[in-house]
């Protein structure tokens, strides 16, 4: 129920201040989650398995151990306060994590004085969220800018999405909601009466290519996005331009072709393939499928030709 058009209740907001979902990371200062200056709230847990993940410690919905082996000293300090006998050191560093044993209690951490070991996801209220998210309202009242909860997939920590979102609203900052568009689509109208701007990423519009790179069926991401379209819902939809998965003419024009279908009211931000994720894969203990695959000016280029020539407006 709620006080005013779109503001949450007071029940609403004391249920919502103690709902607790598993963060990331909070950024601030943003600037290309949505308008203005942003904090982006990333969420744990992904539906998706996108071969260019650039944030591979969003995907599982679990806490998660990193360790950045180039760091390592050998002071075996971790060693010492691991209960899990999870770290050991054969004849020189770096320490060897056994990922089978780590419970991610972080003791390892504490001790580390090289900072080669991290926890990549905390258990965080909506309350103290947005705790941090107001530090910065004179910038966002300054920008336009606000909250995002990126991911990670946000829907699939509903709960905790719209517990924020409602605290967001109640505070007047405004709305971003990143998400792939992999869930439910009551998901979204739960997320709807709350949320300013969706940002939506297409990654893939031919259903095999979608399936081989994502690891999903895309029938429901390019439903919802009808769905979306056709709420009257603000919308940006993200296209991420990938070197040999997506950039094929045959796929920019299927994805231009999907797009322009949606209406002419929305607007398209095309996203250049990048390497920034590949340690934090090193550090997860996992090989980056596209460890090879190498940024491309001219795949970016051609597939904002492709979708302006459909009548698209590029951001
Ligand atoms: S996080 Fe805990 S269990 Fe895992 S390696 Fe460090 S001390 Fe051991
Ligand atoms: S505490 Fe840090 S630097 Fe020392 S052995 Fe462990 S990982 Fe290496």
């Amino acid at each position: 129920m709620k006080d005013t058009a779109g503001a949450p209740s007071r029940t609403e907001r004391s249920r919502s201040a103690s709902t607790a979902g598993l963060v990331f990371n909070i950024q601030r200062f943003c600037i290309h989650d949505g308008p203005g200056i942003r904090t982006t709230v990333f969420l744990k847990g992904c539906p998706l398995n996108c071969l260019w993940c650039h944030n591979p410690e969003s995907q599982s919905p679990y806490p998660e151990l990193l360790f950045y082996s180039n760091r390592c000293t050998g002071c075996a300090r971790c060693i010492r306060v691991c209960t899990g006998s999870a770290v050991s050191m054969q004849n020189a560093p770096p320490v060897h994590l056994n990922r089978e044993l780590c419970r991610t209690c972080g003791a390892c951490i504490e001790v580390c004085p090289a900072e080669a070991r991290a926890v990549s996801g905390r258990w965080m209220t909506a309350e103290e969220v947005m705790a941090v998210a107001e530090r910065d309202r004179r910038y966002y009242n300054a920008s336009g800018g606000g909250i995002t909860i990126s991911g990670g997939e946000p829907t699939l920590q509903l709960d905790f999405t719209e517990a924020v979102l409602n605290l967001a609203k109640s505070a007047g900052l405004h709305t971003c909601v990143d998400t792939c568009g992999f869930a439910r689509w009551n998901a979204f109208e739960r997320l709807l009466p709350l949320t300013n701007l969706f940002l939506y990423d297409l990654k893939a519009v031919s259903p095999e290519l979608h399936l081989s790179a994502t690891g999903v069926d895309n029938r429901p991401i390019l439903d919802n996005a009808r769905r979306l379209a056709a709420s009257g819902a603000e919308v940006l939809f993200r296209v991420p331009v990938i070197p040999g998965i997506n950039d094929s003419p045959e796929e920019l024009q299927a994805i231009a072709a999907f797009l322009s279908g949606l209406g002419d009211k929305f607007q398209v931000e095309v996203m250049p393939f990048h390497r920034l994720g590949l340690n934090k894969y090193r550090a997860l203990g996992r090989n980056y499928p596209l460890e090879n695959t190498q940024p491309s000016e001219q795949s970016t280029e051609t597939a904002k030709q492709v979708l302006s020539a459909a009548g698209i407006k590029l951001v």
